[in-house]
């Protein structure tokens, strides 16, 4: 483990100052420095000094702790940061939110008084999520780029298994489209699905997505896998009335049954053709296609779609999932959308199950199935079924 080189500590307790510069040189961090206000930070920040680690008190006289973080983000600051508080834990965790929205890298919070066993954790944990942050920004394509790759067939899926919570049984996977480009390698989607909306070729896009989901799931049904798969559709996808027709097709065509197909509707924006969209769903549904309310408690109205739709499954939110067990807010919201699934006689999918801890926390409620890294990440298809084998094998 590699200690930061310099870490100063922002604290206005003279007392705080020293139990903390004490514990660190413990720790064998070879420089430690103080001071006591967020002006003085932001007067050593601008003479250059290099700072790995900053270890921020947010209740700070004068200016606070919150505001300094924005200061932090406009002088580029590309240390560590721990953020300290004697405020409630929902304080701090609004704080470091604030943090990484500006782009800064946060080692962690924690609650005073400091215990040396927190901190040489928390000193300890830095991995690969405290790489420093991706600042290069990703390349963008054009809608004629994005139908060529779609007519050249780059478009391919990569599948993020489903399981069940009480006996991990793999029961389906979600289909992410990338694009396999031949000189800028993979693609995620957030570099093209825009440029397919923006330049009216979205339902070229999600009808050459269903076609390799769908024949995707013939293949893994051919050698006896009884998988579903998911595809998600916005609630923009559904503004045309062919849509459901569209589906119905592309699923006979190829002998798929409406049970086996997962439709996980989001609803990023607000739309404004929903009569149409609730049409579409309402005709999917007739026909037994599985309805899956995605990212539930991010949307403009999801309670609104709740109402309005018989969706057979929820998946709550990553981040109503990940570290909900030590976060009250979390914990409250994640266990009302349990039990408003529940009450409502649907199917239960945690997203953001990322660690031994998360996937414990499922095992003490009724969740019905998990999505997220600690099970695996999206893999392309022939991984899926060599990680299945070792997924069920252990
Ligand atoms: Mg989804």
């Amino acid at each position: 483990m590699t200690m930061p080189s310099f870490c100063l500590i922002v604290e206005d307790d003279p007392f705080q100052c020293k139990l903390l510069t004490h514990q660190l040189q413990q720790l064998d961090v070879p420089q430690v420095e103080t001071c006591s206000s967020a002006e003085e930070l932001l007067k050593m920040i601008d003479t250059g000094r290099h700072v790995n680690l900053l270890i921020l008190d947010i209740n700070l006289p004068g200016m606070d702790g919150i505001e300094v973080l924005r200061h932090l983000a406009d002088r580029n600051y590309a240390g560590e940061l721990l953020l300290v508080s004697g405020e409630d834990e929902s304080m701090l965790t609004t704080a470091a939110r604030l943090a990484r929205a500006h782009g800064l890298k946060i080692l962690g919070q924690v609650s005073k008084p400091v215990s040396p066993k927190n901190l040489s954790n928390l000193l300890n944990s830095q991995c690969s999520s405290l790489e420093p942050k991706f600042r290069v920004s990703p390349k963008f394509y054009t809608p004629e780029e994005v139908a060529k790759a779609i007519a050249d067939k780059e478009l391919t899926g990569f599948y993020q298994p489903k399981v069940k919570v009480d006996d991990r049984k793999v029961v389906g996977a979600e289909y992410l489209v990338r694009w396999q480009h031949p000189e800028d390698g993979l693609v995620l989607p957030d570099q093209f699905v825009f440029a397919a909306e923006a330049g009216g070729i979205i339902s070229e896009l999600t009808t050459a997505i269903f076609a390799d989901a769908l024949e995707q799931l013939k293949r893994w049904q051919a050698k006896g896998l009884n998988l579903k798969v998911a595809v998600n559709v916005s609630m923009s996808d559904l503004c045309t009335h062919s849509f459901a027709d569209q589906v119905f097709e592309m699923c006979e065509k190829r002998g798929v049954k409406a049970e086996d197909l997962v439709l996980e509707v989001t609803e990023s924006r607000l739309e404004h053709n929903i009569t149409n969209a609730l049409e579409v769903l309402g005709r999917l549904r007739l026909r037994h296609f599985r309805l899956s309310i995605d990212d539930f408690g991010t949307g403009h109205s999801s309670l609104a779609r709740l109402r309005d739709l018989p969706f057979d499954e929820l998946k709550i939110d990553r981040s109503f999932t990940h570290r909900a067990w030590e976060d009250p807010r979390r914990l409250a919201i994640y266990e009302s959308s349990l039990d408003m699934a529940r009450r409502l006689g649907m199917q239960v999918v945690a997203e953001g199950v990322e660690d031994e801890e998360d996937w414990q926390f499922l095992q003490d409620n009724d969740c019905h199935m998990a999505q997220g890294y600690y099970i695996s990440c999206p893999l392309p298809p022939e991984e899926f079924t060599r990680w299945m084998q070792s997924w069920h094998a252990s």
